[in-house]
């Protein structure tokens, strides 16, 4: 007999079930750091990894065997084949083309949506039932196509969009006052990119307004310059991967953040990516607006109150998104 035989008794004959299971698609830096941020949060009780790059699919999930005595990391698996996604609760898209040299954006937003066809077909064939979450950029059309290619339900298709950005807002705003980021209140919406809208109709502090306080707060007249701190969400990215050559942590731990209210029905409130049509008067695009999440993914919509000025940029907002989108042929 084996030591195994000789160590351990069999006791049950029942199969494991996995309640939270989440397929991570994209074993780069991104899909690493929303893996580890969510084990690390202990979100998940099996995790399953996609990448076509067969080599780094699996020095990545190797790497993440090696830390399950520091994470009591749950089963992990992986393959270049889909069947490892199958039962999925929620499926995080981190996959996607990098521009090549002379692309145009729209180049690569059409070999994104290549990739996106046949992914999107092997997700849902194995799981129909469940959430995804997508990342890969640009986020808001991406998103977009995804739910068209998935033909699910739209609370089941969520856009990772603004939620960093905002994340980021709150820091740079409490950099300047001094305070925790989480004390101070201010809302990111539209796209996840150079054209979307900081909210500071309302920013505040302890419900202290700070337009009440400033009332050109953010405007080319405020004498105190603060759209300098919008200025900062809209540059750091870029600065980042200009520093560093990618970005990681921030957004893996904000895409935990949102694969938390999922999986444990928190019902909190997050500037995600959904389809806005009708709002506002806009077109059929998906943007940033806030989203209550829970078990079912996007459970309501918060009905957003802007000024006539935020409307006006939100509306600019999809226009420029709708530009690229209408390009798409799916
Ligand atoms: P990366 O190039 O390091 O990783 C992408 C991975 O996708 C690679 O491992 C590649 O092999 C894999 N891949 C490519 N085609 C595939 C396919 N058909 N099937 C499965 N896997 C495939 O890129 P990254 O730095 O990890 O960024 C990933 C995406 O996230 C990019 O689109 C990036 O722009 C986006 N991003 C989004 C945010 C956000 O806030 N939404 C922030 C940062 C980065």
């Amino acid at each position: 007999a084996t030591v195994t035989c000789k160590l351990i008794k069999n006791f049950t004959s029942e199969n494991t079930i996995y309640h939270n299971k989440i397929s991570i698609i994209g074993t780069g830096s991104v899909g690493v750091a929303c893996a580890i941020s969510i084990l690390l949060k202990g979100l998940s009780d099996e995790l399953a990894f996609v990448d076509v790059d067969e080599g780094k699919l699996e020095g990545e999930t190797v790497n993440l065997q090696h830390d399950s005595s520091f994470m009591k990391i749950p089963d992990t698996i992986s393959s270049k084949d889909y069947h490892v996604t199958a039962n999925s609760n929620l499926v995080i898209i981190t996959a996607g083309a990098r521009p090549g040299k002379g692309e145009t954006h729209l180049d690569v937003v059409k070999r994104n949506v290549s990739i996106f066809k046949l992914m999107i077909s092997n997700i849902t064939q194995y799981r129909p039932q469940c959430k995804m979450i997508i990342v890969s950029n640009p986020v808001d059309i991406l998103t977009n196509v995804a739910w068209k290619l998935s033909v699910f339900l739209q609370n089941r298709v969520i856009g990772s969009g603004c939620n960093l950005d905002t994340a980021r807002f709150c820091f740079f705003i409490g950099q300047r006052l001094c305070i925790h980021s989480e004390s101070c209140h201010g809302w990111i919406l539209g796209e996840h990119g150079d054209s979307n809208i900081p909210v500071w109709s309302g920013v505040n502090i302890a419900s202290i307004p700070l337009k009440d306080l400033n009332s050109d707060i953010g405007t080319d007249k405020d004498p105190e310059h603060w759209g300098n701190v919008y200025k900062e969400v809209i540059t750091t990215g870029y600065e980042m991967v200009k520093m560093k050559g990618y970005a990681d942590w921030a957004v893996g731990l904000s895409v935990a953040d949102l694969t938390e209210s999922i999986l444990k029905n928190l019902r909190r409130v997050h500037p995600v990516s959904m389809m806005t049509k009708g709002l506002c008067g806009i077109n059929e695009v998906f943007l940033s607006v806030p989203c209550i999440l829970g078990e079912n993914g996007i459970a309501n919509l918060i009905k957003i109150q802007l000024t006539p000025e935020e409307e006006v940029r939100l509306r600019k907002s999809a226009e420029e998104l709708w530009e690229i989108q209408k390009e798409i042929k799916l």
